[in-house]
């Protein structure tokens, strides 16, 4: 490709509602374009890497045996309801009516569809196990579409689904995804955590996140230096090691507390530790409205007690939720006296004498106690894990660090195949439902995740295997005759050796040029400039300093020109 004619607008200004590098980059360097939040185009160099990294995926799923079919976007409401994710799985889900008033999704993901799909055609134990994916556009209405190609409305996804007929073969099918995926991470040189996970709304009982380290990511991983445990913050356990107070009961008092609302608040007004303090939560699910008690230094993880209570509905009730069950406002809370459910984490199950919310607007209890004051109909760890608490497996501190998720596998077991009645016959005769899997990747979503974890000042930097191109050769002066006709020569040279090459010959200055290729990423940089004179071109790799004149004849530049691709690592 000659730059001169590549449809690549740049802009030198920072995008004003850019709050990631990735999407600041992407923009600026003329890969993608904006259409309204979480909506976007993919321009020429956007989509050469998107190709890229499609192709990566493709190749390491017909690797495994999966194969490749493209299914629908838009799908009938009545497959959801069948599962009952029409209402479970929230405002996510883009819904319509055609114009027979028929309900539609487009859909954010395809275990209705595919499930319905291998309903009655795959019959037999025989034709098992099944693995079949596709990459295709996925539609979620985020609360917050942003960072760019990171949480998107529209975005691309990988999504594969096997079928077995028992649990050992869904091992060995997931085992092999694992690998895959690694894989993936490995030839994109990526630094990656695979961790255990929740499972969420896609329900099962078998996870791990594929995540990539990047300071702005949002997923949080704790992991365990010593015996090598890693989960993400939502799915991370701990062993709890709180003191049990042998404090004797004190008597349980009301005081005022004029404007103290918070444990902050609470802890300056009374001059005491968090510690002191039970902080009471309410939260709304299925079975109605409940309270959640937990330590007052410490955070509920709201994905535990969906997972706890098995409710993927379950969120912070509202303050007016809260005003019309409790008839208090928030910041009043407590158990005492509290007319619903009470849960506790295990963080206060030791605690003596604490601090709870009055039920009444300005008051707070001093001294409550668990059973004489109020009781807990369940103990359950809905703890936050954080870092610096102890590794579940080997009791070591953990550590934490920030990465974005890119890729998620599930072993579902039988339950869509069970909804939605899709059965094969077994060795002995009999119908049974299916036992799936579920593997998605974000395509879109990695283009950014690169972007993340390696860009510099000057721009991004892609590893050799995902790069729009892999060499540019720059052309310092265009309208000098010498260094155009030499440039336009080692351009096909290149290109006949399979090399991936844009060529500079833009009438514009060198610096220009320069800082344009850094800005793009390009791996490897072939600079036809004054000393061609003297028979010398430049080489340098985007990701270092370093630069070297070589001979400037084709054949020599080639073949350097492929020994330093070969060696281009990004990975520490
Ligand atoms: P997240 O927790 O980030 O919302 P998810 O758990 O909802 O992701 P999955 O349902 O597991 O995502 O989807 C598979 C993959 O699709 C994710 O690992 C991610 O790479 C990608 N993905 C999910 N949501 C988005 C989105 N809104 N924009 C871009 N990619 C996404
Ligand atoms: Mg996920």
């Amino acid at each position: 490709m000659r730059w001169s004619q590549l449809y690549a607008p740049t802009l030198k200004e920072v995008p004003s509602d850019a709050d990631v590098k990735s999407q600041e980059l992407l923009i600026r360097a003329g890969f993608i374009r904006k259409t309204v939040a979480g909506v976007y185009t993919y321009l020429p160099l956007g989509l050469r890497v998107l190709q890229k990294i499609t192709q990566i995926v493709r190749e390491e799923m017909n690797a495994i045996g999966a194969q490749e079919l493209l299914m629908p976007i838009m799908q009938p409401a009545e497959i959801w309801k069948a599962t009952g994710r029409w209402e479970d799985y929230g405002p996510e889900m883009i819904k319509f009516l055609d114009r027979n008033k028929r309900e539609f999704t487009l859909g954010p993901t395809h275990e209705e569809m595919i499930t319905t799909l291998v309903k009655g055609e795959l019959k037999s134990y025989k034709q098992l196990p099944v693995t079949l994916y596709q990459i295709n556009t996925k539609y979620r209405d985020e609360i917050r579409p942003r960072f760019g190609l990171l949480r998107g409305r529209e975005f691309i996804m990988k999504d594969a689904y096997s079928f077995h007929s028992d649990d050992e073969s869904l091992d060995l099918t997931y085992r092999d995804m694992y690998r895959a995926y690694s894989r993936i991470c490995e030839r994109m040189d990526l630094e990656y955590f695979a961790v255990e996970a929740d499972t969420g709304a896609i329900g099962g009982n078998n996870s791990h996140e594929f995540t990539v380290l990047a300071k702005n990511g949002e997923s949080n991983i704790l992991y365990c230096d010593k015996c090598g445990y890693a989960a993400t913050d939502e799915k991370a356990e701990y062993k709890p090691d709180y003191p049990i107070s042998s404090e004797k009961e004190e008597e349980l008092k009301l005081i005022s507390t004029p404007d103290v609302r918070s444990v902050e608040d609470l802890t300056k007004f009374l001059g005491v530790s968090e510690e002191k303090i039970v902080k009471s939560m309410v939260y709304v699910g299925r079975n109605g409205i409940f309270m959640a008690l937990i330590r007052g230094d410490l955070e509920v993880n709201e994905a535990k007690l969906k997972s706890h209570f098995k409710d993927q509905t379950i969120r912070k009730a509202t303050p007016e939720e809260v005003q019309n069950a409790l008839k208090v406002p928030v910041g009043y809370l407590g158990p005492v006296g509290a007319e619903i459910k009470i849960f506790a984490d295990f963080s206060v199950k030791g605690m003596k004498n604490f601090i709870v919310g009055g039920m009444k607007e300005g008051f707070h209890y001093v001294n409550a106690n668990f059973d004489r004051d109020f009781k807990v109909s369940e103990w359950i760890d809905m703890k936050k894990v954080t870092a610096g608490d102890r590794c579940p497996k080997c009791g070591a501190p953990l550590k934490m660090k920030k990465g974005i998720e890119v890729g998620q596998i599930f072993k579902l077991g039988a339950k869509y195949s069970k909804k939605l009645e899709a059965f094969y016959v077994d060795k002995n005769g009999e119908q049974k439902p299916f036992v799936m899997g579920c593997y998605g990747w974000g395509v879109s979503r990695t283009m950014a995740a690169v972007v993340e974890q390696y860009h510099d000042e000057n721009g991004m930097i892609w590893p050799r295997s995902i790069a729009p191109f892999e060499v540019i050769v720059t052309v310092v002066n265009s309208s000098d005759e010498e260094q155009m006709n030499f440039g336009k020569e080692l351009y096909e040279s290149l290109k006949n050796s399979a090399l991936d090459v844009l060529l500079d010959d833009r009438e514009v200055s060198g610096g220009f040029k320069f800082k344009d290729a850094d800005l793009i990423g390009i791996p490897l940089r072939i600079t036809v400039g004054r000393n061609l004179k003297n028979g010398k071109v430049e080489m340098k790799l985007r990701n270092s300093q370093d630069k070297f004149e070589i001979k400037a004849e084709k054949d020599t530049v080639v073949k350097e020109a492929e020994k330093m691709l070969n060696g281009y690592k990004l990975k520490k």
